[in-house]
């Protein structure tokens, strides 16, 4: 893999401001996410919620905000390594390397932590064999809609992820039954009406208890959480929407100054290594709010910082973006 200027750790908010801002100081630049999409927690914690504090948008859902901050933080085409957490961090003599938990080796001048609250993991049903069906008829998103054509589908979970892909996958699956384990629903109450009103079947106050299938998934067993009373459902294949757990797990031996989960950082957003910088929720100084509006401007901070830290001569305030040509990041 080559070495870039910019290694850019978590696809969320600001890590995508400081793509777009480091691709608008010329700076070549590897975004690395642990989630098979970029976006952090506004895709993957609260996509159907509204956002009313980010400059310019009186109110936004979070999926539409994450959907153009993705457009202008891959702006500059940045590399873009997805679904691998970054493992460990290794001093080179000219930057260093990001060994990541899928066995990549990334080589990079500059780092900008953007971790959040750590790598997001999927929250599992937690029954025996999961793992082994992990791909095999057990999902934990959805990338390719075409891989459910004609599949007896169940769909597990309350929240907005789940009545989405009920609703999205309709058209696709042949069936699919919709798993909850109580009758209170997370998700926006439009997306509930609209599932009543569609064919898919709701099984309400049930959990999933047994996975079944010699290679691949054949059917679920679920539990009725009141009268306990077991179904067999046939199944090809199944959804599992009931969260996200993060950690920042690896990234704390890092050799990083850690202070209550986040990283210390200086005025510049520079932690206590040598080009290595954090920015966004990850990061922990005096008057620290964990906002988007408030990230972003750190994100650009960073990025400054970072480009002196490769090129002492570079100017530190690049100028306005209302003066620069973004086709070359030169000034008109
Ligand atoms: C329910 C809810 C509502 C909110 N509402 C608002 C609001 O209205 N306005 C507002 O300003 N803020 C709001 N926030 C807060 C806002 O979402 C966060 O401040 C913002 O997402 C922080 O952005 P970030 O880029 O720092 O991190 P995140 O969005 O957390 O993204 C971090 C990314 O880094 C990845 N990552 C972490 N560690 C690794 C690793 N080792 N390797 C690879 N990838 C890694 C994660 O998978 C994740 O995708 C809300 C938060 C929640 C939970």
């Amino acid at each position: 893999m080559n070495q870039v200027d910019v290694t850019i750790v978590g696809g969320g908010p600001c890590g995508l401001f400081a793509s777009f801002y480091a691709g608008l100081r010329g700076m070549s630049v590897r975004i690395i996410d642990s989630l098979p999409e970029l976006g952090g927690q506004l895709t993957a914690l609260y996509p159907e919620k509204y956002v009313y504090d980010v400059p310019g948008f009186p109110k936004i859902l979070a999926k539409d905000l994450a959907h153009d901050m993705i457009e202008q933080g891959l702006q500059f085409d940045p590399e873009v390594v997805l679904e691998q957490t970054a493992n460990e961090l290794i001093r080179t003599d000219d930057g260093y390397i990001i060994k990541t938990d899928g066995g990549l080796e990334l080589p990079t001048k500059t780092v900008i932590i953007s971790a959040g609250a750590g790598a997001f993991s999927p929250t599992k049903i937690g029954v025996e064999r999961e793992d082994d069906y992990h791909g095999k008829g057990i999902h934990y998103g959805v990338r390719d809609k075409s891989i459910f054509q004609g599949k007896k589908l169940v769909i597990i979970g309350g929240g907005d992820s789940a009545f989405d892909w009920c609703l999205n996958l309709e058209d696709v699956a042949e069936s699919i039954t919709l798993v909850h384990r109580r009758d209170v629903f997370k998700a926006h109450e439009d997306s509930v009406e609209k599932v009543k009103a569609s064919r898919v079947e709701m099984k309400i106050w049930y959990t999933v208890k047994e996975l079944h299938g010699e290679d691949g998934l054949s059917g679920v067993t679920v539990e009725n959480t009141q009268t306990k009373e077991r179904e067999h459902l046939p199944a090809d294949a199944a959804i599992v929407n009931i969260g996200f757990k993060s950690s920042l797990g690896p990234i704390k031996d890092w050799g990083l100054e850690i202070v209550k989960n986040q990283i210390q950082v200086d005025g510049r957003y520079q932690t206590n290594l040598p080009g290595v910088f954090a920015v966004g929720d990850v990061c922990a100084f005096d008057g620290k709010l964990k906002l988007i509006a408030t990230g972003v401007g750190e994100a650009a901070t960073a990025v400054c910082f970072a480009k002196q830290a490769i090129d002492p001569s570079a100017k530190l305030f690049p100028g306005h973006s209302s003066d620069m040509d973004l086709t070359t990041g030169h000034h008109s």
